[in-house]
């Protein structure tokens, strides 16, 4: 009892001396680990209609077929099952990103990550493990920490399920993709992603839930579907904080750093 009232007079004078103040424009906010309203305006959350696989938002539902799917994804499957997104990678969204991903902003990963799983309630289907996509050590020594770590962590805490952050290695660092032909993409991930060894048994027949924080071109992520897949899991399903639209002439030259 006394611990609990510390603990609220605690926050009461935490919340006198730092006042809870806007994720992104340090505006005043109700509460702490939220959006101010010109913010949030400025957020595209992502809602129906959208394609099942590639997660791009769709003008009209007149535009998927019957199992959900766009046009181009009926032609050619994303190499995972479901793919969800909980933003369209823009505005708001996108500052907070990169922000989390090159300026050390670790408080937007709960808040990215909670509109995932929102959006993926879904394929976060029970008995599911979830696995972030990996990047190559070198880029932890500059970065620190990998931003997929963080959000995979919390989705898999937010719905109590298995968390492996470990289960995928990239052998090397790859050149950022954006700009490459598909095959050229294709060729330049070849081999680049791995099950670990302690891992690889206990992955058979398990529905994995791969995590990311943005869906650009899909080669990373098919990479490491296929090596999930080669291991033994049964279904590989998506989930991303952002996904890049699909509008020609998009600088994603930044954004990209595989
Ligand atoms: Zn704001
Ligand atoms: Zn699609």
């Amino acid at each position: 009892m006394a611990v609990k009232l510390l603990r609220a007079a605690g926050q009461f004078v935490l919340d006198r001396l730092y006042p809870p103040a806007c994720l992104l424009c340090g505006a005043d906010t109700m509460q702490a680990g939220l959006l101010c309203g010109a913010c949030f305006v400025r957020l595209p959350v992502l809602g129906p209609p959208c394609c099942a696989a590639c997660a791009q938002p769709q003008a009209s539902s007149a535009l998927l077929g019957a199992d959900g799917l766009c046009a181009s994804c009926e032609r050619r499957h994303p190499a995972w099952e479901q793919g969800r997104a909980a933003f369209v990678y823009d505005a708001a969204a996108r500052d907070m990103i990169l922000r989390l991903k090159y300026a050390d902003r670790l408080e937007y990963a709960a808040f990215l990550a909670g509109h995932m799983v929102r959006a993926g309630q879904d394929i976060l289907e029970a008995g599911a493990l979830v696995v972030p996509v990996p990047v190559h050590r070198w880029r932890l020594l500059s970065r620190r920490y990998n931003q997929a770590v963080l959000l995979g962590r919390y989705v898999a805490r937010a719905r109590g399920l298995d968390y492996g952050p470990d289960v995928l290695e990239r052998l090397r660092a790859t050149v950022r993709l954006a700009r490459f032909s598909r095959g050229a993409r294709r060729q330049e991930m070849q081999g680049v992603m791995r099950v670990r060894a302690r891992w690889r048994t206990r992955l058979r027949g398990r529905t994995v839930v791969l995590v990311d924080d943005m869906l650009t071109t899909g080669a990373t992520a098919t990479a490491c579907v296929q090596a999930l897949r080669d291991a033994g899991a049964q279904k590989v399903h998506l989930l991303v904080a952002g996904v890049v639209p699909e509008r020609p002439g998009l600088d994603i030259d930044l954004q990209e750093m595989q």
